[in-house]
């Protein structure tokens, strides 16, 4: 996708390629990991009027709402998924991760078809954030475009006779994510029972908004004037950031002293206890330092998040997935793994 403009392949040359996966990649299976790309569900779309599109200057055409010229028509996609689970040879076609839920959503009928043949267990998406001013700096959908397409995804999930899970993804420090905004993701997380096993903090890198917002603290969404601009709030410091990406792991004894701090800090000290909407607890039960827990290298890796109910997607296929009392306390698996 380059701008606005959505760069797609032929559907002969995708199906033409997956035969070429299958004759000559030794070992084929019969899978397909995931076939879409970055923008799974965005095949064939585009500007339905194309003089609207030569003078167009939104810098979106999903943000802040879908665009009334957009042709949201799925049917190209829902096509190439049928045409390439006929390819003799291709068992199985998934889509890991890529849907753009916001859009999906506009076609239950694709929504219907990507979790009834193509999903394999789990499904990665990535709202990114919980608090919308947040999202606005990133130009995502709001929580209620993540909310319709869980309850399709699960509707049809259930109507298939499948078990599977949505994997949100989320990024902590993003430059206009305040304290509070990161305490209010935490806040879901913990509601809506999802434990963050690897995350991420925002990293500046070339040619993107985010970038730009980061080192100027300023928001370029907005018009820009000699002194007079929008401020953003950057979690530049060590302990800002460190405080940030804590919160995405609340569920971690290592980070209950920061947070708890911060929480003091901010006079929000009622979400320090150990009620059902209190985020850590009083007193630390099994603390560990950082470096006696697994979680990898800072800052680089995939995110991965886990709701404790669901089977933990590092196990090997073959373990039976533990149910929370299986898994004992959090702590408990915790040393386990270190
Ligand atoms: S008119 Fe709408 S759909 Fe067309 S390019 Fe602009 S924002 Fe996108």
């Amino acid at each position: 996708m380059k701008d606005r403009i959505i760069q797609n392949r032929s559907q002969a040359s995708i199906i033409e390629e997956l035969n070429d996966i299958r004759d000559k990649v030794p070992g084929f299976t019969g899978t397909i990991s995931d076939l879409g790309g970055p923008t799974a569900n965005m095949y064939r779309l585009g500007c339905a009027d194309p003089k609207a599109e030569r003078n167009c200057r939104r810098p979106s055409c999903v943000f802040p709402k879908i665009c009334d010229k957009l042709n949201t028509d799925h049917r190209h996609t829902i096509d190439l998924y049928r045409k390439a689970r006929q390819v003799e040879g291709i068992k199985k076609v998934l889509i890991a991760s890529g849907v753009r839920y916001d859009l999906a959503i506009e076609s239950p009928e694709y929504v219907k078809e990507l979790v009834t043949h193509h999903v394999g267990g789990y499904l990665k998406i990535a709202p990114e954030h919980t608090e919308k001013n947040t999202l606005d700096l990133m130009m995502k959908p709001g929580m209620g475009a993540y909310d319709r397409f869980k309850a399709l995804f699960e509707k049809y999930s259930k109507e298939a006779g499948k078990k599977q899970y949505l994997i949100p993804y989320f990024i902590a420090a993003h430059p206009g994510c305040t304290d509070e905004d990161m305490v209010q993701l935490a806040c879901w997380l913990k509601e809506n029972d999802f434990e963050c096993d690897q995350v991420q903090n925002f990293y500046p890198s070339p040619m993107c908004n985010a970038t730009a917002m980061y080192h100027s603290e300023t928001n370029p969404l907005k018009k820009v004037r000699y002194k007079k601009r929008e401020t953003l709030t950057v979690a530049k410091g060590e302990r800002q950031r460190r405080l940030h990406k804590a919160l995405l792991r609340y569920h971690d004894p290592a980070n209950w002293p920061l947070i708890r701090e911060a929480l003091v800090t901010m006079g929000k000290g009622h979400l320090i206890g150990n009620g059902p909407k209190c985020l850590v607890p009083t007193e630390d039960s099994v603390a560990k330092t950082g470096h006696q827990r697994r979680s990898g290298r800072h800052g680089t890796q995939r995110f991965a998040t886990k709701h404790p109910k669901q089977p933990d997607i590092r196990q090997p296929k073959t373990h039976k997935p533990k149910t929370h009392k299986e898994a004992g306390s959090k702590a408990n698996r915790r040393d386990k793994r270190s």
